[in-house]
């Protein structure tokens, strides 16, 4: 059923006048200004699928009994495409999107999607908006995601589906060095358990995570950090990047995969360390760990990663009423070399053992 799916393409009419999209990019913040164009692709049971057009960006018209407003069928990605110093445009690591936009599928009960077509896809919004893509250390977000769009109340797996793909211009989300942020262990509310969606990038999720989140900015916080659902004594992420601790011995400690999303950013940074002799650890680390690693000066630094703000380091932690810091609460060199790793690869600045750019011609 899942056979070659032809793209039509309409150019938009509209398109942003480059004066005015001149002025847009100088003034990037975080996915609040967007391209002239959209990826769509229709699925539907019995046909597959079918329908794929790269258009102007323009509102959908949803059914008021669309499933998705309903019951959250719906996925997403996050990935981004770079401008190299050799002048090419680059994405990093697309594959891993794809597959993993095929597991969330599974996960959501929703139809899977050829590698090859959620490339095709991608590929073809940055080429028709590749003029969007900054200049200098911003990037161009993607945003690839799918819900449910058949008119029906009925609980079960929808039998309609629209993929689609956005894109928003994005600038470097720390200006030379990055400041530390502060993080708050919420006791109260849990982002995912065994046997349920987190391993899934689903907006359901972050729609849960939400409330804890408020609750971090009303302690004066920047993110939430999650423990586990069961026994609320691991760690397991933030609201949407992954965590690493970095120990005096020099090992990097991770939480393994499971009910954590297995970020790429995460996997990647594993592989980089590991290039630069380091030891890492996938391993459970518990709260009362991390609180007593840091009272002993045995845990140096921390750091959350993820696509878009690629590493963050933490530099204090808040959980209930009390409060430590993370060695002196300054970015560290560990975070710092394996930051500048990953962002040289992406740029071009350094070789890419791994092959893991992927040029778009
Ligand atoms: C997307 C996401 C991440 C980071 O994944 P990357 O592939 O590194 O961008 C981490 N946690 C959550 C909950 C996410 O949704």
């Amino acid at each position: 059923m899942d056979h070659k799916v032809d793209f039509q393409v309409f150019p938009s009419e509209n398109m942003v006048p480059a004066p005015d999209r001149a002025r847009l990019l100088d003034n990037l913040g975080f996915g609040k200004v967007f391209t002239d164009h959209m990826v769509a692709v229709s699925w539907e049971a019995g046909k597959g699928w079918h329908e794929a057009h790269v258009r102007e960006r323009r509102p959908f018209q949803l059914d008021p009994a669309s499933a998705v407003l309903h019951y959250a069928q719906e996925i997403f990605e996050g990935m981004k495409a770079y401008r190299t110093e050799q002048g090419s445009i680059v994405l990093f690591r697309p594959e891993e999107n794809a597959r993993r936009f095929q597991n969330s599928a599974a996960r959501l009960a929703m139809p899977i999607m050829p590698e090859e077509l959620f490339l095709d896809a991608v590929e073809r919004l940055v080429r028709i908006d590749r003029e969007w893509l900054p200049a200098g250390e911003g990037s161009l977000y993607l945003r690839p995601f799918m819900f449910a769009d058949e008119a029906f109340l009925g609980v079960r797996p929808a039998n309609r589906y629209t993929f689609c793909v956005i894109a928003s211009p994005v600038g470097a989300y720390f200006k030379g060095g990055a400041k530390p942020i502060t993080v708050w262990v919420t006791d109260k509310y849990s982002r995912a358990a065994p046997g349920g969606t987190g391993a899934a990038k689903c907006g359901g999720n972050y729609a849960a995570s939400l409330i804890a989140q408020a609750e971090a900015i009303e302690k004066g916080c920047d993110q939430v950090v999650f423990l586990d659902a069961a026994e609320h004594r691991w760690v397991e992420e933030l609201g949407g990047m992954n965590i690493f601790f970095v120990m005096e011995s020099g090992t990097l400690v991770t939480p393994p995969l499971g009910t954590i999303l297995p970020g790429i950013t995460r996997a990647s940074l594993i592989a980089l360390a590991r290039d630069a002799g380091m030891n890492v650890e996938e391993k459970p680390y518990s709260f009362e760990q991390w609180r007593d690693d840091a009272a002993a000066g045995r845990l140096k630094e921390v750091f959350a990663c993820g696509t878009a703000a690629v590493v963050a380091p933490i530099g204090h932690v808040h959980h209930g009423d009390n409060r430590f810091s993370i060695g002196s609460g300054e970015v560290g060199p560990v975070t710092r070399q394996l930051r500048e790793a990953l962002v040289g690869i992406q740029k071009g600045s350094r070789p890419d053992p791994h092959g893991w750019l992927h040029v778009i011609a």
